[in-house]
């Protein structure tokens, strides 16, 4: 029998060697990235601690089967679950049509104030990308999960409530929109802003990172994209003077040399640090954005070392994490034992580093190299790579879990 996860007075969380960890397989694709992503996981904690560890999955239920067996498409059991047992791993859902849930992954992350979606980016030896740098590529962002797009607020065109929101605006602002105008709002916390950025600060200090770059729009949008930069740089100073310097002290006071033990806090405008990541990616370490920059930016990143399917992601806030498949259901595919697993068994491998089994964690991360280096890859990254093998979804976890080497 399992144990639970519990989380110490500090905030640390105590793991047993036989955590309950519950999963969501997901809809369409899902169900097939996560039977192989369980095999690898399973093979990885048996291999690193010799049968001494192991994680008692528990299946909980959302989606499209949830909503088929119970008429719920996220039943307040599945979220009690993964509140209880404070880690949990899942794959991708199904968007209710014309539901009241405008989408399930949000709504989750939302319930469970998972308040910072953490994407790890980094180039695999093998995997084809059209850029010639790539091998430079070594980030995280951190995106913020709560606020600005994901808050969802938003009235449509010639609706009563876009037409209330219009004539507040001419009344406020004396400027009038015309009355075919949707109306979105663009919400953004000093308090939201703050604890991302903070998660972001000690994930880079925790792993002796070089800089934290703050992403923004803040030439334009002065309190929302602006505040974001603000806030950012405000909670450095508050919570982590010790450990960091700015890029301007940077040059003002130390001459350009980083001081020892310190990393650097800067700022990028973010069309410009589109480019950039694509032509100085050795530049960029830690990014924090907000929600709608750093959803692009995560797509621009997955893409360059290796797409989609091999992009893991964690949403993760004070008390919860859930670790999950950045892709969609890919509905095509489903039950056809065709996609890519890697993202499912990447996140899976983070999730193995959040709560200490890094042993574990790096078997995986090494297994999947070694297999995408041998040319044994599913059908995605067959398509780019001359002379690849291509595996099915099952057997590419099959090869991985041959490849895990003590
Ligand atoms: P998608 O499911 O991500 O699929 C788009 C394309 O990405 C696929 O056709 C495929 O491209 C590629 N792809 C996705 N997963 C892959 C994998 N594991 N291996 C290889 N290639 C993969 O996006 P969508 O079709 O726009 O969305 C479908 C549904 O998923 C919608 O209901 C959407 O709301 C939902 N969704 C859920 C999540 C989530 O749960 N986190 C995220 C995004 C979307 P090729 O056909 O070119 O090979």
């Amino acid at each position: 029998m399992g144990e639970t996860i519990e989380i110490r007075p500090d905030g640390s969380i105590s793991v047993p060697d036989h955590p309950v960890i519950p999963f969501i397989k997901g809809d369409g694709t899902g169900p097939d990235i996560w039977h192989a992503a369980r095999m690898v996981l399973d093979k990885a904690v048996e291999t690193a601690y010799d049968g001494s560890r192991k994680i008692d999955f528990m299946e909980v239920s959302a989606g499209e089967e949830s909503f088929r067996a119970t008429g719920e498409w996220l039943p307040a059991a599945t979220l009690e679950t993964i509140n209880r047992y404070r880690v949990a791993i899942k794959g991708p859902l199904a968007t209710p049509v014309g539901g009241g849930i405008r989408s399930l992954n949000v709504a989750i992350r939302h319930a469970l104030d998972l308040f910072a979606c953490i994407r790890p980016v980094k180039y695999m030896r093998g995997v084809p990308s059209p850029f010639s740098e790539v091998e430079k590529i070594d980030m995280v962002i951190f995106r913020e999960n709560t606020e600005d797009l994901y808050k969802g607020i938003e009235w449509e065109a010639g609706s009563e409530d876009a037409l209330k929101a219009l004539s507040f605006i001419r009344e406020t602002t004396g400027i009038k929109l015309d009355e075919t105008t949707a109306v979105g709002i663009k919400p953004i916390s000093s308090v939201n802003t703050k604890r991302l950025m903070k998660k972001a600060l000690e994930y880079a200090v925790a792993n002796r990172r070089k800089s934290v770059t703050v992403m923004h729009k803040g030439n334009i949008m002065k309190y929302t994209e602006g505040g974001f930069v603000k806030w950012a740089y405000q909670a450095a100073e508050e919570m982590f003077k010790q450990q960091t310097v700015t890029e301007e002290e940077l040059y003002s006071v130390h001459g350009g040399s980083v001081p020892e033990e310190k990393l650097v806090v800067k700022d990028r405008i973010a069309d410009n640090m589109f480019q950039q990541v694509v032509l100085r990616p050795d530049e960029y370490d830690v990014i924090a954005a907000p929600n709608l920059n750093g959803d692009y930016m995560s797509d621009l990143l997955a893409a360059m070392t290796g797409g989609l399917g091999l992009a893991p992601g964690a949403n993760v806030g004070e008390k919860c994490a859930v670790f999950e498949a950045t892709h969609g259901t890919a509905p095509k595919y489903a039950g056809k034992d065709k996609v890519n697993p890697g993202s499912l068994i990447l996140s899976g491998a983070m999730m193995l580093d959040h709560i200490g089994w890094e042993e574990a964690g790096n078997m995986v991360r090494q297994a999947l190299e070694a297999t995408i280096s041998e040319k044994k890859v599913t059908y995605d990254l067959a398509r780019k790579i001359p002379g690849a093998s291509t595996l099915k979804c099952s057997e590419f976890g099959r090869a991985v879990c041959e490849r895990m080497n003590k």
